[in-house]
């Protein structure tokens, strides 16, 4: 066996958005903090691309090719165009075929992040999302449409997984976003989202377009052409869809071949997959995941790092649990409180940092007035980070969380404080091996 399917294989995906009574959702936040916290992923910035789309149409088994090129360019270094494997390897990673068992809703990351360094040198982590939609049913539309609408919302690339062609009710899964992103808009800068991609799987009309991005991109301009008899509505949703993404593309995919289709024994081997399909892996991958071409997470224009993501997962949980979906208004007020929180743990970390070299467990004891100086400095820099980091919201919002962050930070300090007094302490006494001796005798 390679050592790729081995390094694969102590992979899984981890379902960080779970399903939970009358539907609800709830957060893993235990194995999300483990994943976006650890040491070397949190201060990177991130690119999520996440496949969304109705049940049953390849998209997990789309996905375990992406983990066969990510771990090829990633984590072997190999630049080679050999990443698809052999032919007869059984196709592992995210869970695809389902059978007949129960399928639930949800996100799920895979656990293993990889590491990656933009053209621009830039060093970025690769987070890959599947999302799992149930059979459509009127119970199940509203789980749908909130995996759809987080997915949305999380991810730098959404990848749109579509079956045959691109439909009026695909484009209206959109008009969420469109929404948003309007009123996004007027409140800030740039566009809400980065790379909306179109897949249209089982394509069968090559004649009329060609498989790939050309073919794509001529589907894609007929269905969002505005006309003059359509419905305001319409026209709306598709000139505002235009607006909202920084870039909007389509890809046709052939049929992978009918064992793929409809074999019960199929297990995924490249050998039983048609030629046609594997070659436009070939040319969908790298337009998506090769370092010139990854679209790192923006919001409000700066770039979203592991541990920020936190923050947005948990805030977008909280507007998602009602009864309804929420509305546009609610979930930008939900971007903007955790764009602030962001900017906030930001300002606290500078504080922390910059005073642990001062007063830290290991630093010696700091004359008062002094320490009062470094932390009146110190504070002046961690206020200043949180004021130039741009926020959503507008100044009144950030005002409220400006003054929440003073006082948490006049908090840290009393702490501090008393910690060096303790020092002192130590300090006429003798150190604390021999105060204990002392006591004893
Ligand atoms: P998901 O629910 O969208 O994640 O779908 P899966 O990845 O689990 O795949 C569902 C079934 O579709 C499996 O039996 C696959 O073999 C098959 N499949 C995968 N890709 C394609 C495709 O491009 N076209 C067709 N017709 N079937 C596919
Ligand atoms: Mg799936």
């Amino acid at each position: 066996m390679s050592s790729k399917t081995e390094t694969l294989k102590s992979g899984w995906g981890i379902q960080v958005v779970v399903p939970g009574p009358e539907h609800t959702f709830t957060l893993d936040e235990e194995a999300l903090t483990a994943l976006l916290l650890r040491e070397d992923i949190k201060d990177r910035a991130v690119v999520i691309i996440s496949v969304a789309g109705a049940f049953r149409k390849g998209k997990s088994f789309l996905l375990d090719f992406f983990l066969r090129y990510l771990q090829h360019k990633y984590v072997l270094g190999e630049s080679g165009g050999e990443w698809i494997g052999v032919e007869d390897e059984p196709l592992e990673g995210f869970k695809w075929r389902g059978g007949s068992e129960r399928e639930t809703t949800g996100l799920l990351l895979w656990s293993q992040p990889f590491k990656a360094t933009l053209a621009n040198g830039e060093k970025v982590v690769i987070f890959l999302m599947d999302t799992q939609g149930t059979f459509d049913s009127q119970s199940t539309v509203r789980d749908n449409a909130t995996v759809f609408a987080l997915s949305t919302l999380i991810s730098s690339v959404q990848i749109y997984n579509l079956s045959q062609n691109i439909e009026e009710d695909d484009l209206q899964h959109l008009q969420l976003f469109t929404d948003y992103g309007q009123l996004a808009q007027e409140s800030s800068s740039g566009r809400p989202f980065q790379r909306l991609q179109f897949l249209v799987r089982d394509w069968s009309f090559p004649y009329d377009h060609p498989y790939g991005a050309l073919g794509g991109q001529q589907l894609l301009k007929k269905r969002l052409q505005i006309h003059e008899g359509q419905h305001p509505e319409l026209q709306n949703l598709r000139e505002y869809v235009t607006r909202i993404f920084d870039e909007i593309a389509c890809f046709l995919m052939p049929h992978p071949g009918l064992k793929v289709a409809t074999n019960p024994d199929f297990n995924g081997k490249l050998a039983d997959i048609s030629p046609e399909f594997k070659d436009s892996l070939k040319q969908l991958l790298p337009m998506l995941l090769a370092p010139e071409n990854l679209v790192p997470k923006l919001i409000e224009g700066q770039k979203v790092k592991a541990k920020d993501l936190l923050l947005y997962f948990k805030t977008y949980m909280k507007v998602f649990n009602g009864t309804e979906l929420p509305e546009p208004r609610t979930i930008l007020a939900a971007t903007s409180e955790a764009n602030n929180l962001s900017a906030v743990a930001e300002a606290r970390e500078v504080y922390e940092t910059l005073m642990e070299e001062i007063c830290g467990g290991t630093r010696p004891y700091v004359q008062p007035r002094q320490l009062e100086e470094e932390h009146h400095r110190v504070m002046n820099k961690a206020i200043h980070a949180f004021d130039s980091k741009k926020k959503m919201g507008g100044k009144e919002l950030a005002d409220g969380y400006k003054a929440e962050l003073e006082k948490e930070l006049e908090e840290l300090f009393e702490q501090l404080r008393s910690h060096n007094e303790a020092k002192n302490i130590y300090r006429m006494i003798g150190t604390p091996v021999v105060f204990a001796t002392v006591a004893v005798l």
